[in-house]
């Protein structure tokens, strides 16, 4: 997705050689019209896969689920970080450590949201180590629900998270997908491929 590549290679800080910080169009303040986008191009991937449920995790994984769960009629449901006050004790458990927090979190959703009957795509912001594509591929297993594929907005394909969730038959589909965040400079899979021919 181009349009992504722009708003990464214009606006994305690198902070270290492994992590990029997008908190002027993803992670803070929001490009409604680039998240529109985002969410139409994740539709357009699994408009054949009967998806009935978008399920991201709070809060950055919202913005670019609500396209795609529109477009894919589907609705959008988000695991909690915190359990709220208003939630039942019928909820269905992860647990996801952090990557960029560095810590350990439960997360939840309300058994009342993901049934068996469910097909679910999974999306979130970014993709580094896999732990909470698994903290929520773990919660539709508990529903009893399936797992149609993992939506990501930013791939960091020099950690080791789409392998492991290939490894496990999980398809994963990135729209930006970044080699490496070396020298403080962002270099895409795709870039690369193209300056190798
Ligand atoms: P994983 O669970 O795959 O190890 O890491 C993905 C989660 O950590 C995402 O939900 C995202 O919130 C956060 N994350 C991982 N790497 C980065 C990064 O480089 N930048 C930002 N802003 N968030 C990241």
């Amino acid at each position: 997705m181009n349009q992504l590549k722009q708003a990464i290679r214009e606006q994305g800080r690198v902070l270290s050689s492994d992590v990029l910080k997008v908190d002027s169009f993803l992670n803070h303040q929001i490009d409604v019209d680039l998240m529109m986008s985002v969410g139409e191009e994740f539709a357009r991937r699994f408009q054949t896969d009967s998806i009935t449920k978008v399920l991201t995790i709070e809060s950055s994984g919202i913005a670019p689920s609500m396209t795609a769960a529109r477009d894919l009629k589907a609705s959008l449901v988000f695991a909690r970080k915190k359990k709220s006050l208003t939630m039942s004790s019928d909820v269905f458990v992860s647990q996801v450590y952090s990557f960029t927090k560095q810590e350990t979190n439960d997360i939840t959703v309300s058994k009342d949201f993901l049934t068996e009957n469910d097909r679910v795509l999974i999306i979130d912001d970014f993709l580094a180590n896999g732990q909470a594509a698994f903290g929520l591929i773990d919660i539709v297993q508990q529903a009893g629900a399936k797992v149609v594929g993992l939506g990501i907005v930013i791939e960091k394909s020099f950690q080791d998270g789409r392998q492991q969730l290939e490894d496990q038959g999980y398809r994963v589909e990135s729209l930006a997908r970044i080699h490496s965040l070396e020298k403080g400079q962002v270099t895409f899979v795709d870039e690369l491929q193209l300056s190798n021919i």
